[in-house]
This record gives C-alpha cells, structure tokens and sequence, in this order.
C-alpha cells in the first residue's frame, strides 16, 4: 500500500486518465441520460439498494454523483475502509450513521465529552435513542442485549483526552464502535484498523481545511457503506458536488497542513505552560496529557488543538476573545488560521451543566485551532491577549 502522503495527492484520482483530463472534473448535472429503459431501471434499483455506483448511467443526482464519489475513494483509502459515503455536514453524516446502525428506538453507549451536536443529539433522544453515559473503563458494564452502538470521540472535543480505541472496542464485544475522528484527522489516526466499525469525520475541519466547505463523511466496510448510502437517498442528506470538487481540491495538502500546524502546536503548548496567567494547559504531546501513550501507540502526532483556562474565568476568557488579533475568535477548526473559542460558552453550550463541570469544560477555559501561521506571530498574539485579559502583562520569556 501507498505511503499516506502519496495516497493524499492521488486518492480517487484512479480514472482521470481515462477521461482523458487531470484534474477531477465538476458534474453538476441533477438527471442523466438513460442508454435504455433497461438500463435505467437497473441502475436505479442498484443505487436504491446500496451499490457504491451505477453500470451505465446514475440516473439521477440523489443516487450518485461521480464528484463526490471521487472524494469518498479517496478518504476510504486514508482510513482503510472498503467505502467512504459523504454527507451534507458532520451532522448528518452521525445522524445517517445512527439510522444506518439501526440506533433508533435502541440504545446505545457513550463516552463524554463529545462534539456538543452530537452530545445534544444522544442526550434528548432526538432519534428515540436511549442513551448511558460510560467512561472510556466502564464500557463493558454499561453494554446491554439491546446495544446498538457504543460513540466515542479522540482525541475529545474540548478537553482532548485521548481514549484507548483497541480497549473500548474489546469492551464492546460484537456491539460495534463508531468513532469520530474530526480532531485526529486520517493522517494522525485511522480507527478502523485498532477495530472500530464507523469512522465519522466533519469534513468542515481540516479535511476542507480552508473554512469555505460544510461537509461530512463516514468510513466503513461495504456492508455498512451499502445501509449508508441507502439512508443517503430517502433522506437526501447529500453532499452538494460543488463541495465536494473543493474538498478533493483540498485533500493532496491534508498531511502537509496538518503537521505543518501540528508543529506549531507543539511549540505554543510548551510556551504557554506556565505563562503568568495560564492555569492549565493541554495538548497530547505534553507528558501529563498522555498518561497511556497513546500518541504513540494509537496516532502518529499529537494534532493541533490545544486548550488553555486562564485565570478569572469566564470574563478573562471572554476578554481573551476580544484582544486577539491575528488568531479570529471563532467556533470551527482545521483550518490554515487560527481560530480560538469558548467551549463553555459556545461549541459546548448545549451539553448539561453537570456533564460540563464532569467533562472539565471549566469557565476560564479557551480551545484553540492552531494553523499554519508562522509560530512566532502566533506566540506574540496570544502572549499580549492573554496578558491584557488577565492583568498579567507582557510574558518575559
Ligand atoms: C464540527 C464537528 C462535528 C459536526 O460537524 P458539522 O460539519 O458542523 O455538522 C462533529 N464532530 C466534531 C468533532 C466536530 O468538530
């Protein structure tokens, strides 16, 4: 198999050449010619049921779309799935994957903290799920004969605890493992292969990677791709092409942005910890935020995003917000800037207060999307942010 940088700049680039062009080609076309009546009812029976793509023509756009299909080839081969299907955000690729899993009306396990959508999603029962809350030890325990789904996400949204994939999959036994993989992305992390079922990823993060794209996919084998697509055409809850013609755009970049802000991230970490003012800092690559090892033994770099509570709580975090100027106050990630935002006051909102405070979601506390900026402009907008909202001055370091 390739090396990942190689599959990054050639991924679901297979038929180009046949087509006679180089870069992949935007369709936009919402209905397609039909050789026969034959041929289209056979086709559109293929789609209907699952097929990952038509013989002849695809009929319509809600069944297929080649440019989107392109994309998915190249995303399935990142994570080392049979099949990647796509969605018109990280949403709604976790909403087809609870259907396709048949989570509806059943219950199901997870592990918090959790993207706060989806959080919201599992706790009200909006799909008629029932759900039990289990730390990443306590999944064997909280598995019942009518599991359909044990959801875990790392490393985790904000806190970025990193949770052992192989450990929680042997917990689950035949109950399969969805994970999301948004803050890992494919080139640190691919959960299919320590025994998770369905990687799920908001693409609107750093697989777009330029905060232009909203967009979500699910990596699984060809059975669950098949349940996928299936839920995809009676739901409709399509990847518009346009989308996905940029997201191809951004793949054969993935690595290099990714480790190029992954460094920067590693840099930040260390020069805020212990900067007058900053009472925690947390990123995978410092000791204390790994006990388990698992950067090494589960990932292959410790991301980009990074935490930081400053002392004075919610109102210094607050004034943080309002003195940075290269970094943009803003929810979202993975993008070539950096944005930084309040967990507790935004992306997390909608979690319950109790489960905030268990899940270490702290008022003071700020997440961070490191891009790839150089650090030195990044240090110094944080270092005169973080020293005006909390009173602690010009870092001497
Ligand atoms: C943003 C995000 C989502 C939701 O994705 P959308 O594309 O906004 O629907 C899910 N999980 C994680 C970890 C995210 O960061």
């Amino acid at each position: 198999m390739a090396g990942i940088d190689t599959m990054v700049v050639h991924g679901g680039r297979e038929d180009l050449t046949a087509l006679g062009v180089h870069a992949p080609p935007l369709d936009r076309s919402t209905t397609y010619p039909l050789r026969s009546l034959e041929s289209g009812t056979a086709d559109l029976e293929r789609l209907a049921h699952g097929e990952a793509a038509p013989v002849d023509s695809p009929v319509y756009a809600r069944l297929f779309n080649p440019t989107v299909a392109r994309w998915e080839q190249g995303i399935a081969a990142l994570e080392h799935a049979d099949a990647a299907v796509a969605f018109g955000s990280g949403m709604a690729a976790i909403t087809a994957t609870l259907i396709a899993a048949g989570a509806i009306g059943r219950h199901v396990v997870a592990i918090r903290p959790l993207y706060g959508g989806t959080d919201h999603l599992l706790s009200t029962g909006l799909l008629a799920t029932r759900t039990t809350w289990a730390s990443p030890q306590g999944v064997a325990d909280a598995i019942e004969d009518d599991t359909a789904l044990v959801v875990v996400e790392t490393p985790a949204n904000p806190t970025l605890d990193l949770v052992d994939l192989a450990a929680v999959v042997r917990q689950a036994g035949d109950v399969p493992v969805l994970v999301d993989n948004t803050f890992a992305t494919p080139i640190l992390q691919q959960p299919l292969r320590h025994g998770a079922s369905w990687v799920v990823h908001s693409a609107t993060k750093a697989l777009s990677g330029h905060g232009d794209v909203i967009a979500g996919v699910v990596a699984t084998s060809q059975t669950r791709a098949a349940a996928l697509r299936q839920v995809r055409v009676v739901t409709g809850a399509l990847l518009d092409p346009q989308a996905a013609y940029l997201l191809h755009r951004s793949l054969p970049t993935l690595a290099l942005r990714v480790r190029a802000a992954q460094d920067n991230a590693v840099e930040l970490a260390k020069r805020l910890q212990g900067r007058c003012g900053v009472l925690a800092v947390r990123h995978p690559s410092l000791p204390d935020c790994d006990p388990l090892g698992l950067v090494d033994r589960q990932m292959s770099g410790p991301g980009s995003l990074l935490t930081v509570e400053v002392e004075g709580g919610a109102e210094a975090a607050g004034r943080v917000l309002q003195a940075v100027r290269l970094f943009t106050s803003a929810v979202s990630l993975g993008s070539t800037d950096s944005l930084i935002e309040h967990p507790a006051g935004l992306t997390h909102r909608v979690v319950d207060a109790a489960a905030l405070a268990d899940s270490g979601i702290r008022p003071g506390l700020l997440r961070l999307s490191i891009g790839v900026e150089d650090v030195d402009d990044l240090w110094r907008d944080l270092d005169q942010a973080i020293g005006a909202a909390t009173g602690s001055g010009p870092s001497v370091g």
